[in-house]
């Protein structure tokens, strides 16, 4: 790690730092909290996108009855930019960056204005802004190199708009504001203090708190699904766990933490709740999985049987008995910041029901290919579809 926060400082300085300006540092580690040195802006005023703009990262000024600080009118995305891997340490930096699935993310954040009511725009020429920040921010992507195992080196984006209209009524906003940020993310989104990454989250499954409900916000990246989650998670962590395992009404699990959720039986089935209840945010990697996973791109089961995806319910004693029987033999999440986070066991109940095999079979063949396909070496031209380059 040490390795890595140096090589990300080495490329910062070649580059030629400007006076002033902030540097890679030991926050780095820690997902979300270094930033860079300049944001995206683009105003909604009187029914029209203003002229974006693109400046050294600053405060806002926010009039104090905005009706995103008072009703939570605010909605967010949150997507990454690679670098090709270096084939060894003292190779050239490759020029080229890439966004992983990015209209995508545009089109998310396009369905989640809809459902809170903030102004519509057009998710392509969102995306086309959101090219002209990477750009001027590239260098700050960190470098990812071959023999480098465990880290998922990335430029965060944060894509945000908030209403800034300062009337109390509560109503549609007739002013936003549309503005991106940055954070130089050098490895997993959980502490890698304890190992976390590798040894895989353990879930505290509960229903004394909900995430989402019918009709309501869960499909939606709006604030308030993160601010409600807040307390349960520390709930997770004095139970002696990393995340909150979401149930429904019905006893049914829903999402992982901020992580879509999968389980693998001992028969090749690779079953996900479905994303039409309303009740789950559709992600990009949960989508990507299931795309891998269909399409063979991950191989076969052991035993040389092919995964079979099922996007169904999954009751919470389905999953605890299947665990306890060997049925259930992998679960796993998935997840822009995280990739593919392994589950090392459920508490449920007072009970503590631990994956016994440690071959993970279907999350390391998934972690690889991603990997492979975010990192992989090819030039701009080759690159895997789902790459954007900038
Ligand atoms: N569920 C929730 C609640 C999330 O916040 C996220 C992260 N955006 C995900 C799932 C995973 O989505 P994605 O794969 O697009 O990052």
């Amino acid at each position: 790690r040490a390795m890595r926060l140096l090589g990300a400082y080495c490329h910062y300085t070649e580059r030629g730092a400007q006076p002033g300006e902030p540097r890679p540092d030991p926050l780095m580690g820690e997902f979300g909290r270094a930033f860079t040195d300049h944001m995206l802006e683009c105003a909604f005023r009187q029914g029209e996108w203003q002229a974006p703009r693109i400046v050294p990262r600053h405060a806002l000024a926010l009039d104090p009855g905005a009706s995103s600080l008072q009703y939570g009118l605010q909605i967010f995305e949150g997507m990454k930019v690679y670098r090709p891997k270096r084939p060894h340490w003292n190779a050239p930096t490759p020029d080229v960056v890439r966004l992983f699935r990015p209209l995508e993310n545009m089109r998310r954040l396009y369905r989640s204005a809809a459902r809170l009511a903030l102004p519509l725009f057009d998710a392509h020429a969102m995306l086309q802004l959101l090219e002209e920040y990477v750009r001027v921010e590239s260098a700050w992507v960190p470098q990812c190199d071959a023999d480098e195992e465990g880290l998922t080196p990335a430029l965060y984006l944060r894509p945000t708009l908030i209403s800034t209209d300062a009337r109390l009524g509560v109503r549609r906003p007739s002013e936003a504001l549309f503005y991106v940020i940055a954070s130089p993310a050098l490895g997993s989104y959980y502490s890698s203090s304890n190992n976390t990454a590798a040894a895989g989250v353990t879930l505290f499954a509960t229903d004394a708190f909900a995430r989402a409900w019918p009709g309501g916000v869960g499909d939606a990246k709006c604030g308030g699904n993160y601010a409600l989650g807040l307390v349960a998670q520390e709930l997770a962590i004095t139970e002696g766990c990393q995340q909150v395992l979401w149930l429904d009404a019905q006893q049914r699990v829903t999402e992982a933490g901020v992580m879509n959720f999968f389980v693998v039986f001992d028969d090749g089935a690779v079953c996900t709740p479905p994303v039409d209840t309303g009740m789950i945010l559709p992600g990009v990697m949960r989508d990507s999985v299931l795309q891998l996973i269909r399409s063979g791109t991950v191989g076969a089961a052991p035993g040389g049987r092919a995964w079979r995806v099922h996007e169904r319910a999954l009751p919470i004693d389905e999953l605890t008995r299947g665990i306890v029987s060997g049925r259930v033999v992998e679960a796993f999440g998935t997840g822009t910041a995280a990739t593919i986070s392994p589950v090392a066991g459920i508490r449920y109940r007072e009970r503590e029901y631990r994956f016994e095999a440690r071959a993970r079979p279907l999350s390391t063949a998934l972690k690889r290919a991603l990997d492979h396909i975010c990192y992989g070496d090819e030039s701009a031209l080759e690159a895997h579809p789902w790459l954007h380059p900038v």
